[in-house]
């Protein structure tokens, strides 16, 4: 069975020094003009790491009025693009160079397994700097052929200031799909990161630096949503928003930016993506892929496949090739090797998800392993599979955000689709099948920004990535990530000869 307490219980802390705990503003370390920090605690034991600068509405203050310089006056908006590339493919190198140190950081603030954050995300970050890089020279207007004698030219330029306000849940990876597009398009930047996990934000915010950014350009907060966070949200100076975090975060920030100046926002929220199972798949195959899409990331993922629906002809099989998976699941200190599953992030969390696993059991959904902590210390939960779980309990409508596995039974195509679609999220989805009909009908009926067939958690810097409904507006990554960080100017002329 899983790992036992005693191994999760002996924690040994990873030989990287924490040197970054200030604010990041115009280029420089900062205290938090109220002098005030807040403890980052390490998920495998609740103990502190470090003590960093608490940054509020002043803080925030400080740091638009510094991108507000940094873009209104320059460098950063008027540097050749080719050369805002040239310090952004040098910053990807420096990361390159700190890669042990970063990943190293990344599981101690927040518990992920230290192979996944060195060999998968580590190396997702640089190649999302790489791909931003190149799109800095490539971003161009248009020429128009209007009716009359006019010359008319469409100009792309950075919106202005861009607010960020990112997530624990990939503190790296959500940096780099925030920062890499406003800084290719020439914007400059107020980030915000997650109270959970300010760490790693400011060492690769030093690393940009080091490369060659002009102070003003990124600037990085840490501190807590309703003080640093509304305060971004609300500013008169801030040009853009972008959120990723809970549809309830969502709903207040967009209000926040229209009450205030109505900034333009991006939202990226919750998910139930449904996992589709249809009877004639792969069945170890979709085992293994319907385990990796709701356990990844300790089940800490907005595009979690949260409802599996499986086939009737397959479904008892599939149950009992799920359990043992899960059984199998190698849980404990996520900086030991082979490790799949840390700690969940924090205590909240922890207890919210000891609350959904309490609500199926009361629900009547069969639980077929796990549901309780592991060990006695941190933040452990034991990957937990449900089997017979009906549309209509919490456990099949909330977005759990842990380590359970809820599966369903389904029998027509049609009525899966309709079950699958019966939320108010649409950020994902899966489906498993060999025929290329069921394939095509699946993935277009279904209201969900991604659909993958027969993988899951398929990510690149090229695919676009967002949700339909109540998981947000916009989407990220590719080339639409751009036009969230550029105006459109339309610049008419007369001509004088009109024939040329
Ligand atoms: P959250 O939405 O509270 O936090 C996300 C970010 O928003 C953090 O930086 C936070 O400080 C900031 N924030 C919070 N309140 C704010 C406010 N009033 N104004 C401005 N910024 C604010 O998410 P959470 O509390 O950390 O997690 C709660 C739930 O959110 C999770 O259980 C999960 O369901 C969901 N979540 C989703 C994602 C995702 O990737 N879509 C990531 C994290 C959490």
């Amino acid at each position: 069975r899983f790992t036992t307490a005693a191994e999760i219980d002996e924690p040994v802390n990873p030989p990287v020094q924490i040197n970054y705990t200030k604010l990041l503003l115009n280029g420089k370390f900062v205290d938090s003009a109220s002098g005030k920090t807040f403890p980052t605690l390490d998920p495998r034991t609740g103990e502190v790491i470090a003590h960093v600068a608490e940054g509020d509405a002043e803080d925030i203050n400080r740091a638009v009025s510094a991108a507000r310089k940094a873009f209104d006056e320059g460098p950063w908006p008027r540097m050749s693009a080719y050369e805002r590339s040239r310090i952004m493919l040098r910053f990807a190198d420096l990361v390159e160079k700190h890669i042990l140190e970063l990943a190293q950081l990344e599981t101690w603030d927040n518990g992920k397994p230290y192979e996944q954050a060195l060999n998968s995300e580590l190396p997702e970050f640089v190649r999302l700097f790489h791909y931003y890089a190149g799109w800095a020279d490539k971003i161009h207007g248009l020429t128009v052929p209007a009716d009359g004698p006019y010359q008319v030219q469409v100009l792309h330029e950075p919106i202005g200031v861009a607010g960020q306000i990112i997530p624990w849940n990939f503190p790296l990876l959500m940096f780099a799909w925030k920062v890499g597009p406003a800084l290719a398009c020439g914007n400059t930047i107020v980030l915000k990161s997650a109270e959970q996990t300010p760490l790693t934000a400011l060492y690769v915010a030093k690393l940009f630096h080091e490369a060659g950014l002009p102070d003003g350009v990124l600037n990085v907060v840490s501190g807590f949503g309703p003080t640093a966070g509304a305060a971004l949200a609300s500013h008169m100076d801030v040009d853009k928003l972008a959120l990723t975090g809970s549809t309830d975060t969502g709903k207040i920030v967009l209000e926040l930016a229209a009450r205030s100046n109505l900034k333009p926002v991006t939202l990226e929220l919750g998910g139930k993506s449904p996992f589709i199972i249809c009877g004639d798949a792969d069945i170890d195959n979709a085992v293994e892929q319907a385990h990796f899409a709701l356990f990844f990331n300790q089940g800490q993922c907005c595009c979690a496949g949260s409802r599996t629906y499986v086939h009737e002809r397959v479904y008892d099989e599939f149950v009992e090739k799920a359990k043992a998976r899960a059984v199998r699941r190698t849980v404990g200190d996520p900086f030991k090797k082979g490790i799949e599953q840390g700690p969940q992030i924090d205590s909240d969390q922890f207890k919210k998800i000891l609350r959904y696993i309490r609500s199926g059991i009361d629900g009547n959904a069969t639980l077929e392993c796990g549901g309780e902590r592991l060990g006695s210390k941190g933040y452990f939960i034991q990957p937990t599979v449900f089997s017979n779980v009906q549309d209509n309990m919490l456990i099949a409508q909330d977005e759990i955000f842990g380590p359970v596995q809820c599966i369903s039974k389904f029998k027509e195509i049609d009525e899966v689709i309709k079950r699958a679609n019966a939320t108010r999220y649409g950020l994902a989805a899966g489906v498993f099948t060999k025929n290329i009909d069921t394939a095509n009908t699946v993935s277009r009926g279904l209201r969900a920004g991604t659909v993958w067939v027969n993988c899951y958690d398929v990510f690149d810097a090229a695919i676009p990535f967002g949700g339909y409904k109540m998981s947000g507006i916009g989407r990220e990554k590719g080339i639409y990530s751009l036009n969230n960080y550029l105006q459109v100017k339309a610049v008419v002329s007369p001509l004088k000869n009109p024939a040329w």
